[in-house]
């Protein structure tokens, strides 16, 4: 059970923090900013039944705390794509006509323009933009209000978790050969690195996480980590990708022994091999292969037929004597397999394939008298 906090996300909403209680968007905050000093973005919702901030386990905390920072994640998402589709909006129109060459749309001309384009205060021909533009700063508005409210349950869980004392934490790198650390503020971060916060070691003594996570652990995090590689020091966690692959190996190999043992099964000999019949044919060889019990019945069946057909001709027989001799020694080892492989004495094979091959010649002999 290994959980995702983007990296990203939290430069987001350290960024976010320095900005008074206004949650980031100081770029928006001299255009018609969302009142959040208002009780609009009081948390009215419940933590799930049962849970409770002061008593629960590591795991079970630290799983609540992450399900509250991926929803801040999410409406850092909602509120960037808010602000880039209110940048489409804006450009083009009248308000990129006063920039100098080169400027960038402020978002504060960019977010004015919605508003003007919002209220269809914008020339004939505008209107048509109306309901985007107040769709987008409706979506602007509840994603900063989103934001406040998953930042105010980050910063409850956040409060009492260092009120109890705190406990140990494991973050796993997200990538090849990615560091297990012990907080998501290790000084051998970059501003783009992706973690996965690993809250099932959420409480465990530094030892357990040191020895799991192996040649993972991170020296700066944990200097009594002791240096190897994944041969001397394998590791027991793993990202979500490295757990994909391995499952999807795992899948592969089933079903690649499924087929195996299938074919197995089906074949017409006691070890699971085909049965195969070589004709040479000048320098080249030519390969019959019999994969099935049923096939190689079949081609016993045939073989009689053609064998009985041979000898009963008055002329000289039509088949080459040496791919006669190699048929009639296939034939013998086909008996012999499906006798082994079914446990049973070879008389009753070939009783067997003989009554088939005359159920058969008669088939062919009607068919034949009614052609005539
Ligand atoms: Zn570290």
């Amino acid at each position: 059970m290994s959980t995702h906090i983007s990296g990203q996300a939290t430069t987001a909403r350290e960024q976010s923090r320095h900005d008074d209680g206004k949650f980031g968007q100081q770029q928006y905050a001299r255009a018609h900013d969302v009142d959040l000093e208002g009780a609009d973005h009081v948390d009215t919702r419940e933590w799930p039944d049962g849970f409770d901030a002061h008593t629960a386990k590591p795991i079970e905390f630290d799983t609540q705390l992450h399900v509250e920072h991926q929803a801040l994640a999410g409406a850092h998402t909602r509120l960037e794509a808010a602000r880039t589709q209110i940048h489409a909006l804006a450009r083009g129109g009248r308000v990129s006509d006063g920039l100098e060459p080169g400027e960038e749309l402020s978002d504060e001309l960019a977010v004015a323009e919605a508003i003007r384009l919002s209220a269809t205060l914008g020339t004939p021909g505008e209107e048509r933009k109306a309901p985007k533009a107040a769709r987008l700063m409706n979506e602007r508005t509840d994603a900063t209000l989103a934001i406040a409210t998953a930042r105010d349950r980050v910063d409850a869980l956040d409060d009492v978790y260092r009120n109890r004392g705190s406990w140990n934490r494991a973050f796993l790198v997200a990538n090849a050969n990615g560091h297990v650390h012990s907080s998501t503020d290790c000084s051998t971060y970059r501003s783009t690195t992706q973690y996965a916060w690993v809250t099932n070691y959420s409480g465990a003594d530094e030892d357990t996480i040191v020895q799991d996570a192996g040649y993972r652990a991170c020296t700066t995090c944990h200097p009594s980590a002791p240096l190897g590689d994944q041969s001397n020091l394998p590791t027991k966690m793993l990202t979500d990708e490295e757990k994909t692959a391995a499952a999807q190996r795992e899948q592969a190999q089933a079903t690649q022994e499924a087929k195996h043992a299938q074919a197995a099964a089906n074949a017409p000999t006691a070890t699971g091999e085909p049965i195969e019949i070589r004709y040479p044919s000048g320098k080249k060889t030519y390969v019959e292969t019999l994969k099935t019990e049923r096939s190689a019945q079949q081609w016993a069946t045939n073989h009689l037929i053609d064998d009985a057909e041979q000898q009963a001709l008055d002329e000289t027989p039509n088949l080459d004597p040496q791919k006669q001799q190699i048929e009639r020694e296939a034939a013998q080892r086909v008996l012999d397999a499906l006798a082994e492989k079914r446990g049973v004495d070879r008389t009753e094979i070939a009783e067997e394939v003989r009554g088939k091959a005359l159920a058969k010649a008669k088939r062919d002999h009607k068919a034949v008298v009614s052609m005539r």
